[in-house]
């Protein structure tokens, strides 16, 4: 997996950032495998889009996910960092669909997850992405799927734990353990438009002082930049 060079970082902030936040994971997962079809990335596991743009993520910024998260308990704001091999030891998706109660589902994708953006409620959500996931027998009568979304949830989610992935976290303050969630394509995003808004200022303040093309501003190493700019703000290197 090749890291995201400033110019393909900048390109892909340019494209997402007026878009829902499950079209910029399908983004992301596009720029992890730039090989395939976008249109058909969208039909794959949420596992397997999570891990590829973990992949892109560990290529890009390191091993380590920085984060900060308020304790639940008491309040307590609490700074830690993730080891992305804590992720990477997570089972692989299952191949094939997942049986429950008689009933086969398919493994939820990005554009399962599209289609029930727009539900005001978590149940009907869940029950609307059963029936999305559902693959249905040709003769076989209406599923009572609304007394199974626990239990299909359930069984989905063992069968990709990749695609909601949690981490266990304990408050250094009062003690209280939880599980977070980690939403890997909103989190590299939120690194991602970071990033780029950090290329932006500094393409701004070269191309001032020394009138370079933006284009030959992006391609230069971070070392090379970083140490014109101490010049430009008079910093000596
Ligand atoms: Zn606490």
């Amino acid at each position: 997996m090749q890291a995201l060079s400033a110019e393909r970082l900048l390109r892909a902030w340019e494209l997402g950032r007026g878009r829902h936040p499950i079209d910029r994971a399908v983004l992301l997962h596009a720029l992890a495998e730039p090989d395939a079809d976008p249109n058909a990335l969208a039909d794959q596991p949420l596992g397997r889009r999570n891990r590829a743009v973990l992949a892109l993520r560990t290529a890009t910024f390191g091993r380590q996910l920085p984060a900060w998260l308020d304790c639940p308990a008491c309040g307590e704001r609490l700074e830690l960092s993730l080891d992305s091999a804590t992720l990477e030891a997570l089972a692989t998706p299952a191949d094939g669909p997942v049986e429950v109660a008689g009933l086969r589902f398919r493994l939820p994708t990005s554009r399962d997850l599209a289609a029930v953006a727009g539900d005001t409620s978590a149940d009907a959500a869940a029950l609307h992405l059963l029936e999305h996931c559902l693959i249905a027998a040709p003769d076989a009568p209406t599923p009572a799927l609304s007394t199974l979304i626990e239990a299909a949830s359930d069984a989905l989610e063992q069968a990709d734990p990749w695609a909601d992935p949690s981490f266990a976290s304990t408050c250094g303050a009062c003690g209280h353990s939880w599980d977070v969630r980690l939403d890997i394509a909103a989190f590299l995003w939120d690194e991602l438009d970071a990033r780029a808004r950090r290329l932006l200022d500094e393409v701004h303040l070269l191309a001032s002082a020394y009138g370079w093309p933006e284009a030959d501003i992006l391609a230069l190493s971070e070392p090379r930049r970083a140490a014109y700019l101490q010049r430009v703000e008079g910093v000596s290197a």
